[in-house]
């Protein structure tokens, strides 16, 4: 998915999840753009020096940036600012969750394995097309509103 994508994906979650300071959500869109900082033509890697070529180069796509180990560390680095760690798991998760559905993601790194979810040869242009006008058209329904009953 691309960065658009998974800030409204990441965003959408949170509100549903009720988090609406402006620094969680901050946390939030942040957490969901940086395991893409390992490649140099996403969203983050545009505005970061270096780093996104030597993990490309290093570690490949969607390997060392996409893994549960990476996503601890900076959870347990977060952990001087405790209030953090809830935001940065939403937008984290959110990401490798629907990197699932559009590729394979090392989720074990170093373990070489990589997870997906097959969509049954349906292209993960469509996919994220479908998703995008999905959440459009939740918006514009006021789906969103359903949830308020829940929480
Ligand atoms: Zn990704």
């Amino acid at each position: 998915m691309n960065g658009a994508t998974h800030l409204i994906g990441s965003v959408t979650v949170a509100a549903l999840l009720e988090i609406h300071s402006p620094v969680s959500l901050l946390i939030v869109a942040v957490a969901s753009l940086l395991p893409d900082i390992d490649r140099t033509n996403s969203l983050m890697g545009r505005f970061v020096p270096i780093l996104p070529t030597a993990l490309e180069q290093s570690f490949g796509k969607r390997t060392i940036t996409h893994s549960l180990i990476f996503g601890l560390g900076i959870w347990l680095l977060l952990g001087f600012h405790a209030s953090w760690q809830w935001p940065f798991l939403v937008g984290y998760g959110s990401h490798l969750l629907l990197d699932l559905f559009t590729g394979r993601i090392a989720l074990l790194w170093p373990i070489p394995f990589k997870f997906g979810v097959p969509l049954f040869g349906i292209p993960p242009v469509f996919v994220e097309s479908l998703s995008l006008a999905s959440w459009g058209a939740w918006m514009v329904l006021e789906g969103y509103q359903y949830f308020q009953i829940l929480f």
